[in-house]
């Protein structure tokens, strides 16, 4: 079967696409039929058969296979950030696209759509993501005290590891409290007393009205949670 593209015009056509190469029919139906009956649905991608992935979405705008694309996006990636001038030029370029309050913003937003709907398709998205969450809060609190703590007394990568596994086997609706504060002081002098540490046995879960209301026995957390 030959697939006119010319008579066609409302796609954009890439290399390969509709080719004899990839373009086995499906049933009947051409690969460029398919993808324009997906586009006329409002569906951005169709089923069809890649030579490497066989049954698979394809995107309907392009007509390409979405998994060849991510394995080849993914390689180039790779090779870019093989070298530290490829890593350097990719932070560069992300931070100053970052510094423009729109780009900055639709970022955002585009994570916040991905969290929300990974999150509903999969509970334990939601438990992961929040484990980073108190990893990264208490880093960034124990960075921010005054005098700053030893990077001795930070969290070691396997130590993040090992309380974001804990955290994630915590209620839902818990909140994560430091059993000995990061920083602790005593209440009247606001001496700072103690510092409690970012592990495993030092983490535990509470109800969030405990955590935020009552303060701990003796000592008052100065970070909060
Ligand atoms: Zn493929």
């Amino acid at each position: 079967m030959t697939i006119d593209t010319k008579a066609k015009k409302p796609l954009r056509t890439t290399r390969g696409f509709g080719g004899a190469s990839t373009g086995k029919p499906n049933e009947q139906k051409s690969k460029s039929d398919s993808a324009r009956e997906a586009i006329e649905r409002g569906e951005s991608r169709f089923n069809w058969t890649c030579e490497r992935h066989g049954e698979a979405d394809h995107y309907s705008k392009q007509g390409a296979c979405v998994k060849c694309c991510s394995d080849r996006n993914r390689r180039a990636h790779a090779q870019r950030v093989a070298t530290p001038e490829g890593r350097k030029a990719r932070n560069d370029y992300q931070q100053e696209r970052r510094s423009i309050p729109e780009v900055r913003e639709a970022i955002n937003a585009y994570h916040r759509r991905y969290d929300e709907s990974r999150k509903a398709l999969d509970p334990s998205y939601a438990a992961h993501m929040r484990a980073k969450a108190v990893n990264a809060n208490a880093i960034r609190r124990m960075r921010e005290l005054e005098p700053p703590r030893p990077e001795t007394a930070m969290p070691s990568k396997e130590t993040l590891r090992e309380c974001a596994e804990l955290v994630k086997h915590f209620p839902a609706d818990a909140e994560v409290d430091h059993a000995i504060p990061l920083r602790g002081f005593l209440p009247g002098t606001k001496e700072w007393v103690v510092s409690g540490l970012h592990v495993p046995y030092n983490l535990e879960p509470m109800e969030a009205r405990s955590n935020t209301l009552t303060p701990h026995l003796v000592l008052l957390s100065a970070s909060g949670a």
